[in-house]
């Protein structure tokens, strides 16, 4: 009887043993797992990062040493994070698409060594920048986040804090050593948003973004809560950027009185390969014959125009009213549900990159990276 109760309890013994290196087994597996992710900073400039200068009383670039002197939590993640930083830095106000082909180089030379890439960025032109690497970048496997700040992150009220730290641990998220969000996006207070689908629409709030057409990618409160289901797969194939944008783009935006003089000037400017017509409502406009004609005779010369509302939310449906009628008559392409940001961004990308002006428009009535909803 003695014996086997020794028996018993040695077993049980032996059992806690063996389950507790099997934990502690895993826990190493996950931390090493972990300890393996690394994410690229790159900072560009914008308000996270900037100072006020005494002698102007305005907010200067800064150098990336104010960052981490800030935020001393960097170090606390279980994953590395390395930075790099433009030189110099830059108000995003004076952003081009060259500087999106230099950061397109930049995610290019760093793909392999890294698991994720955080952007940070000025909030003024982040939505352009979101979208033009939406479209730049082929077969994208890994996150690349877009963060800045309304206030800097040396105030003491500032949301660079957060930004920085929620959007680094969305880009070190995996399952199954795979990103949880192989996308372009932009996090902004407690939100993280498709990058082509975001816009800018507050200067003051620290909720600064929005996505009207297409649902929050995750939403950020004690938990990260994922939305799997709007997360765009990874793409098979190799990554690869393409680096060629193409500048002649125009943007009209119609108001009631706009006169011939004016949609004459820009539709025949020099240089102009398409336009973004920012129509009102579902997609309408005058139907004086002076403005049919006009778009006509620019479709007719080669000139592609692309349809978007001026509403925030919402689509164009050309069909809907007789003055969307006449736009498909002459020649005008819906844009559907694309923001202003993603339709001006995808031209520069189709133009520079497509052999002909048919492929272009082939590629513009469908959606390239979750940027309409046709
Ligand atoms: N002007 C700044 C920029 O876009 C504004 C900001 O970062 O919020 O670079």
């Amino acid at each position: 009887m003695y014996f086997s109760c020794v028996l018993f309890v040695f077993s049980q013994h032996i059992n806690y043993f063996c389950r507790l290196l099997a934990y502690m087994r895993h826990s190493i597996k996950n931390i090493l797992t972990a300890m393996e992710r690394t994410i690229l900073i790159i900072y560009t400039g914008g308000t996270i990062g900037m100072v006020n200068d005494p002698d102007t009383n305005t907010l200067v670039p800064f150098d990336f040493e104010n960052i981490t002197k800030n935020v001393p939590e960097l170090r606390r993640f279980d994953f590395g994070v390395h930075s790099i930083s433009f030189d110099p830095i830059i108000d995003s106000s004076t952003i081009n698409p060259h500087i999106w082909i230099r950061l397109g180089k930049l995610i290019e030379e760093n793909y392999d060594r890294y698991d994720g890439f955080l952007i940070l960025h000025g909030t003024d032109t982040m939505a352009y920048t979101a979208s033009a690497l939406s479209f730049m970048l082929q077969n994208l496997q890994k996150p690349v986040i877009l963060t800045g700040s309304q206030l800097p992150l040396g105030t003491i009220r500032t949301d660079g804090k957060e930004n920085l730290l929620t959007a680094l641990e969305i880009a070190a998220a995996q399952h199954d050593n795979k990103a949880l969000v192989p996308e372009v996006c932009i996090y902004f207070q407690d939100m993280l948003f498709r990058g082509n689908r975001t816009i800018k629409f507050n200067a003051e709030n620290f909720r600064a973004f929005r996505s009207d057409n297409y649902p929050p990618l995750a939403e950020v409160g004690i938990h990260i809560k994922y939305n799997h289901p709007c997360i765009q797969s990874s793409t098979q194939g190799l990554f690869s950027v393409a680096k060629r944008m193409e500048c002649g783009i125009a943007l009209l935006k119609i108001f009631p009185g706009i006169t011939p003089q004016i949609v004459d000037a820009i539709l025949n400017a020099q240089g102009v390969k398409a336009v973004v017509l920012e129509t009102y409502g579902s997609g309408n406009a005058p139907t004086d014959k002076w403005f049919l004609d006009a778009l006509k005779e620019a479709v007719d010369r080669g000139v592609i125009i692309v349809n978007v509302t001026q509403c925030l939310s919402g689509s164009v449906e050309m069909w809907r009213y007789e003055t969307g009628i006449h736009m498909i008559d002459a020649g005008v392409i819906s844009g559907y549900d694309m923001t202003t940001e993603a339709a001006i961004t995808k031209l520069m990308y189709l133009l520079g990159n497509c052999s002909s002006l048919d492929e272009v428009k082939t590629n513009l009535t469908c959606s390239l990276k979750g940027e309409m909803t046709v």
